[in-house]
């Protein structure tokens, strides 16, 4: 059979290939159109990074939950009701003024969706996948983050099995806050490794 067909024909903008692809998949009734749109719908507005920011607020006013998600982290982020998909492993790790953590997946985009939501473009660019490994510090200061030479970098790669979860350090000048308040200053680059939360 001669092989005389466009590959070519695929539109070019990212939405409108995605709009093609869905639209293929509702013809051939390979998914239920309800729950993909139950699925846009949830990460778009209910899962994102205030999910993980309300667990760092916990964390930092509360010593038995921060001990409780050292223990287990997937528990301690399921009191919340957070959990499921891309959050069934996860392990808390805490910056502290000797260690700074960065969260990478050399391998794809593995993410914390339950406490983050989806990934952003940047962390499965292989360009972030490849330099957080050979260069963390680099990578930081890419993003703007200088980490003193005496201040050690850990690099943890996420995988299928378990999502990392950073607990940024709590910035000074915010002991009149409340959790609620602080959960505000918690951004989603510092619950990755690529910021750090800063004072309001
Ligand atoms: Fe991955």
């Amino acid at each position: 059979m001669p092989h005389d067909h466009d590959h070519h024909d695929m539109p070019p903008d990212p939405a409108l290939r995605v709009k093609a692809l869905e639209t293929a998949l509702l013809d051939k009734g390979l998914v239920d159109p309800d729950a993909l749109d139950l699925i846009v719908e949830t990460y778009a507005h209910k899962v994102g990074p205030q999910n993980g920011a309300q667990v760092v607020a916990r964390a930092w006013t509360d010593p038995a939950y921060l001990e409780r998600l050292r223990t287990d982290a997937t528990a301690a982020i399921a009191e919340f009701g957070f959990g499921g998909r891309q959050g069934e492993h996860m392990v808390a790790v805490e910056n502290t003024p000797e260690v700074h953590n960065l969260v990478v997946c050399t391998l794809c985009s593995c993410y914390p969706w339950s406490v983050l939501g989806l990934p952003p473009v940047w962390y499965k660019s292989s360009a972030y996948r490849s330099k957080a490994v050979i260069d963390p510090r680099g990578t930081l200061a890419d993003f703007g983050l200088s980490v003193p030479k005496e201040r050690e970098v850990r690099v943890w790669d996420s995988t299928a099995e378990i999502r990392y979860l950073v607990i940024p350090q709590r910035p000074e000048g915010t002991d009149d806050l409340d959790e609620t308040a602080l959960a505000a200053l918690v951004t989603r680059e510092s619950m990755i490794g690529t910021g750090e939360v800063k004072a309001p």
